[in-house]
């Protein structure tokens, strides 16, 4: 079984192959695929965007897709950037900037009031077919100052609290424990297993 990844993320790729990579599939990074293009994500929910991303990469390449749509919800902001957490400051806003001006937002909060949620939710498409979602949640704060240089995106300002770090000071293979996209990816494991299984004679012959 082939299953593109739908993603352009470097370090999303990285968490989903270290996840899925020993199941047999065989994960085809989008880029080792010409002339595929992601659509814009313009849905009313990471979902949306999620099966969106999955369904056109399949239909356009024949093959089972897999897509995740992330986002950062805190609590202080009204759930936001949310949906929204890609664009956030425009859509080719450097990461660090980002981090600086929510830390600025929240310059006034103490730790107890900056509560925050990372969401993933992971849609697997077949080419012409069955759809799958998958999704996960990891709570924690968001740190008073940026930290770290491992991971992506939002990671150096978002506190996970069992561990005291950040996302970005986290050694990678405990990020990829408790992350929001780890606990989505466990269950789109568990999907893709019972794809992978014979289909079940109930001929009884
Ligand atoms: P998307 O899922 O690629 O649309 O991600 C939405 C935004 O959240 C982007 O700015 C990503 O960089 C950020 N993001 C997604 N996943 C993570 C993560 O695991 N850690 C930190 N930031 C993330």
């Amino acid at each position: 079984m082939d299953l593109v990844i739908a993603t352009h993320n470097p370090g999303k790729f990285r968490e989903i192959a270290e996840i899925l990579g020993d199941l047999p599939i065989r994960l085809l990074p989008l880029a080792s695929i010409p002339r595929v293009s992601l659509p814009a994500e313009d849905g009313w929910s990471l979902e949306e965007n999620a099966l969106k991303k999955a369904q056109v990469v399949a239909e356009s390449t024949g093959k089972w897709a897999l897509a995740d749509d992330s986002g950062l919800e805190i609590e202080a902001l009204g759930g936001g950037p949310g949906l929204l957490s890609a664009r956030f400051l425009g859509e080719e806003a450097d990461p660090h900037l980002r981090n600086q001006r929510i830390l600025e937002l929240l310059a006034d909060i103490p730790l107890e009031g900056r509560g925050a949620q990372f969401r993933c939710v992971i849609a697997i498409a077949e080419p012409g077919g069955r759809t799958y979602i998958a999704e996960g949640a990891c709570g924690g704060f968001i740190a008073t100052a940026s930290k770290g240089e491992g991971g992506f995106g939002y990671d150096p300002i978002f506190l996970v609290p069992e561990y005291s770090q950040t996302m970005a000071e986290l050694d990678p293979a405990i990020k990829n424990r408790v992350s929001h996209r780890a606990k989505a990816l466990l269950q789109a494991r568990k999907i893709l297993e019972a794809l992978l299984e014979p289909p079940h004679d109930s001929s009884g012959a």
